[in-house]
């Protein structure tokens, strides 16, 4: 249910609304929003009578929410959530580019894309630290090491820390180093982990499952704001379908279907969405073009030689001129690329 309050309710106003709904046995999420505020009960099904609420002094009006998730939807919340981190902003007009390799491997590629990165104005370093590889004998990661080194990387060269978190043992080290907290692909069903995730206060770059319907995306979203943490980025990355020419098929309509049921920024991963280098590119632009908040690149300063995920980097130079296009693009649509 979605309270909404009128221009002019006063502070007394809303904490009454709030006192009122939380003895109907819910839970309250507030969104003060450029006009109004809007108050959001959730909590299990059951009946209650809205007029309760609606006669209320200050309420304008009281509206079901008829979609399972709640808080993510846009009927929570009208307008587009942008998310702060440090200096940048994701989500409105802005694009923002979070690139780096697949995994850290060693200081030397770490600082090596950190200063590529700075010289294309980028704004966020990603690398994995904790890999989840198909192949328990596959590099893993360098784990707490790794993400010193991108810490440090991105200190010097005035960077955001994008890193993939595997399991709840790992939160406290990534409230540590990291800036945005990425779900990967494998975890996005981890509910678990989800609600942990919601209980703190740093940003979660939420990717969609490999086999999850967009509904069951937004859902993961809804366990990780429910806990109270709103700031949300969703990552289309690629679904599994028949096709096996590319590794997976990168679905570029979820982004305006997403900006149509969320309020929440949606970039793209044209590098796991295709899993090829040659095809990044075209998506990029893609999905800058159809509507995008930013893209996750992956570019290592010697794909040949990646520890993961080497055929889809990018190489720099071919980095350098996706951004040179991606700012031509960006100025069409009167966007900014971060
Ligand atoms: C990654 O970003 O390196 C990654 C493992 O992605 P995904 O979870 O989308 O497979
Ligand atoms: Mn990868």
């Amino acid at each position: 249910m979605v309270i909404i309050m009128e221009d002019k309710a006063t502070e007394p106003e809303i904490q009454n609304v709030v006192e009122k709904i939380k003895s109907m046995g819910f839970t309250v999420h507030r969104s003060d929003g450029i006009q109004r505020t809007v108050l959001g009960a959730v909590g299990e099904k059951r009946d209650v009578d809205k007029r309760n609420l609606e006669l209320l002094q200050g309420v304008r009006e009281v509206i079901s929410i008829t979609k399972p998730y709640k808080l993510v939807s846009r009927e929570f919340k009208k307008d587009d959530t942008i998310i702060q981190v440090g200096t940048v902003k994701i989500g409105g007009d802005n694009v923002v580019i979070i690139a780096g390799p697949c995994a850290v491997e060693d200081r030397q590629q770490v600082m090596k894309i950190a200063e590529i990165l700075k010289q294309n104005s980028v704004s966020a370093l990603r690398g994995g630290a904790f890999k989840p590889r198909t192949s328990p004998y596959a590099f893993q990661g360098l784990g707490e090491h790794g993400l010193i080194l991108m810490r440090e990387a991105a200190d010097k060269y005035g960077l955001l820390v994008v890193s993939e978190v595997m399991d709840v043992s790992q939160i406290p080290l990534m409230e540590k180093y990291v800036d945005i907290i990425q779900i990967g692909a494998r975890n996005m069903h981890n509910f678990w982990l989800l609600r942990e995730l919601g209980k703190i206060r740093k940003p979660i770059l939420l990717k969609r499952g490999m086999s999850a319907t967009i509904e069951e995306w937004l859902m993961a979203a809804e366990y990780i704001m429910a806990g109270g943490n709103y700031q949300i980025v969703l990552c289309e990355r690629g679904i599994r379908t028949f096709e096996n020419y590319t590794r997976n098929t990168l679905d570029i309509s979820a982004i305006p279907v997403i900006q149509k049921l969320s309020h929440l920024p949606v970039i793209v991963d044209p590098s796991h969405g295709t899993g090829r280098r040659d095809k990044v590119r075209p998506m990029a632009r893609a999905a800058i073009a159809a509507g995008a908040h930013g893209l996750l690149i992956e570019v290592h300063p010697d794909p040949e030689t990646a520890l993961s995920d080497g055929a889809q980097s990018l190489y720099p130079e071919q980095f350098n001129q996706l951004i040179f296009e991606l700012n031509d693009i960006a100025k069409v649509l009167r966007k900014k690329i971060c």
